[in-house]
């Protein structure tokens, strides 16, 4: 462990990112501190799926089983905190957080993920991650064959995912929430036997988070035991907007192939940087791509002169 407050990474976010870019640069010898404030994007649901290995592990689980194997590692720090603010001091990144601590590092990682906004529904925070889940390939399996509904604002996008979903269950019904289908969307749908619902969702009913049914706007009310909710995403932390860094046109921190973002110095992983539906086992991904390209900058940056270019 470290003994002071300066270090040559600080990550930012302890989800599946920011957890493997602490076990990469764990195993790089690198003196770094992972800052989290402990509440991933899928907190709210009971099982995880399609992590190879960890098929089915309950979030607390694959936390814990993670931060086992950053223990083993002397030069890594952890720390429960949430980075309130950050900017730039010469070559270094001074990182302010709730606790009243400071933290120095020379590049920072930012996988700080994503924040969700579902459509304003009564109840349907108490669903979420329980019956209506946010993607099919990490919940269709277990909705298999069931009825189920597509939720969401947008009707193109609840079209497009009941054809997605079309994969685990022929039955699937899109709630559009008050929200008129365009002419062409309601011929696509009705061509291809997928029945929609364009009334507002007056209420979901169920127990404990196990959806039965879903009564509209127009009295009527349907049958259905799960499906698939489509939230709006945002970044989940100011501080990229802080540093300065570039977005992608759908919100994402830009990056390039080796996860630096537009400022130097400063790297970002994850779902914040991809901004689409992400998996856990993508954002472990670019968390180990992120730090290595932390840990060459930091190796190239230590030899003087630089390397020369390799030429014939
Ligand atoms: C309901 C639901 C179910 C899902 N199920 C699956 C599934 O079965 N399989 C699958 O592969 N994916 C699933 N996902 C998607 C998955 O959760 C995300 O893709 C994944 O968590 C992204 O990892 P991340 O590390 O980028 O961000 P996150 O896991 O969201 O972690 C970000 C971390 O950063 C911390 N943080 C944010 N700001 C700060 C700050 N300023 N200071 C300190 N810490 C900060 C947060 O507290 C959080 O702990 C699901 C998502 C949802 C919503």
């Amino acid at each position: 462990m470290s003994t002071n407050d300066e270090f040559e990474c600080a990550i930012v976010g302890g989800g599946p990112a920011g957890l493997s870019a602490a076990l990469v640069l764990g195993r790089a010898r690198r003196r770094t501190i992972l800052l989290d404030g402990e509440k991933p994007r899928n907190r709210v649901t009971k099982h995880s799926h399609g992590y190879l290995t960890r098929d089915g592990v309950t979030p607390a689980e694959f936390r814990e089983l993670a931060h086992e194997e950053l223990r083993k590692y002397p030069t890594l720090e952890y720390r429960h905190d949430i980075v309130v603010s950050v900017r730039k001091d010469g070559d270094r990144f001074c990182l302010s957080a709730k606790s009243g601590r400071g933290f120095s590092a020379r590049k920072i990682i930012l996988a700080t993920g994503l924040a969700e906004t579902l459509p304003g529904i009564p109840e349907l925070a108490s669903y979420y991650g329980k019956s209506l889940f946010s993607c099919p390939y990490c919940d269709g399996y277990e909705m298999r064959d069931r009825p189920l509904a597509v939720i969401s604002d947008d009707p193109y996008k609840a079209a497009h995912m009941a054809q997605t979903l079309s994969q685990w269950s022929r039955d699937v019904l899109v709630c559009t929430n008050g929200h008129g289908l365009s002419p062409d969307l309601r011929s696509f749908l009705r061509d291809n036997d997928i029945p929609y619902q364009e009334s507002a969702i007056l209420s979901l009913e169920g127990e404990k988070g196990d959806l039965q049914a879903i009564r509209f706007a127009d009295g009527t009310e349907t049958a259905r035991t799960g499906g698939i909710v489509i939230a709006d995403w945002a970044q989940a932390a100011n501080l990229h907007l802080e540093l300065g860094c570039k977005l992608t046109e759908a919100g994402g921190i830009e990056t390039d192939e080796a996860c630096r973002t537009s400022v130097e110095g400063v790297f970002a992983a994850g779902d914040a940087a991809i901004v689409a539906p992400a998996q856990l086992i993508v954002a472990a991904a670019e968390g180990s791509r992120a730090a290595i390209g932390v840990n060459s900058d930091l190796t190239h940056e230590s030899f003087h002169p630089p390397i020369p270019h390799f030429s014939k």
